[in-house]
């Protein structure tokens, strides 16, 4: 298995309007970094996880040919909002792109995005199937099998998942419950959102989120979702020895 980081910043980008760079040096290209998105892919199946405003670019920069589906973790704009860029692959695939969201999602994404939610392939507007999962429950796309974790303390109902119990992809969250974090405990890769040091009322610090990746003891741990404060020579230097800042483009091969 493999995961590809398309984009691993926090809502502004870095560097982001009037703030600019932040702590992050800008002459370290591994800190340039586009909305928050990720690729997995176990043989021939691919699987996107959100789609950030820069998705387009992530795209064509990462030479992305085929989606097999999405899955969505929560209605954020810097999670959804390039999903009306995935009209370029109904034209490949000549059939509506398969979509997977929680019940609170379906509904505001319905809302939101209108025109999107047919079945109907048409030249005009991108044709998204949208199909509801509920936490907790197993699903699969082709050979990947995929469990939804109810994560806490966002401003919205949000969802991690765990991929063919190899990979774990955790934004946005405040807390953890417990028994996921048991269920999570020595997963091979684990990749988990920091927005910042201080973090916010909504996203775990920087702290908290180095006490959820020593308590599960993953192989491999990658951090991901940082804003302008998280300098990536910083946050590799303020972590464990198993723990690396995600930079865009970033490929992890999972056995
Ligand atoms: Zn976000």
């Amino acid at each position: 298995m493999k995961v590809t980081i398309l984009g691993c910043s926090a809502a502004p980008g870095v560097p982001c309007i009037c703030r600019g760079w932040g702590d992050c040096n800008p002459n370290n290209p591994k800190n340039f970094r586009t909305r928050c998105s990720a690729l997995v892919s176990d043989g021939d199946t691919d699987i996107l996880i959100d789609t950030s405003p820069e998705f387009r670019l992530q795209a064509i920069n990462n030479k992305i040919e085929k989606i097999d589906a999405i899955v969505f973790t929560h209605t954020h704009n810097d999670h959804t909002a390039g999903v009306d860029d995935i009209r370029g692959f109904n034209r490949r695939s000549q059939k509506p792109m398969q979509t997977y969201g929680i019940k609170s999602f379906c509904e505001e994404m319905k809302k939101r995005f209108s025109y999107i939610f047919n079945d109907t392939l048409s030249k005009y507007h991108p044709s998204v199937s949208i199909n509801e999962i509920t936490e907790y429950q197993e699903f699969n796309i082709n050979n990947i099998n995929i469990l939804p974790l109810k994560l806490h303390g966002h401003m919205c109902d949000l969802v991690g998942y765990i991929f063919n119990n190899k990979i774990a992809y955790l934004t946005d969250f405040m807390e953890i419950d417990k028994e996921d974090l048991d269920r999570l405990k020595n997963i091979d890769l684990l990749i988990m959102g920091c927005l910042n040091q201080k973090g916010s009322h909504f996203q775990a610090p920087f702290n908290k989120v180095l006490e959820y990746i020593d308590y599960i003891n993953p192989k491999q741990a990658i951090i991901t979702h940082m804003a302008s404060e998280m300098d990536y020579d910083w946050v590799n230097d303020n972590s464990p020895n198993n723990v690396t800042p995600a930079h865009d483009g970033m490929i992890i091969e999972v056995e």
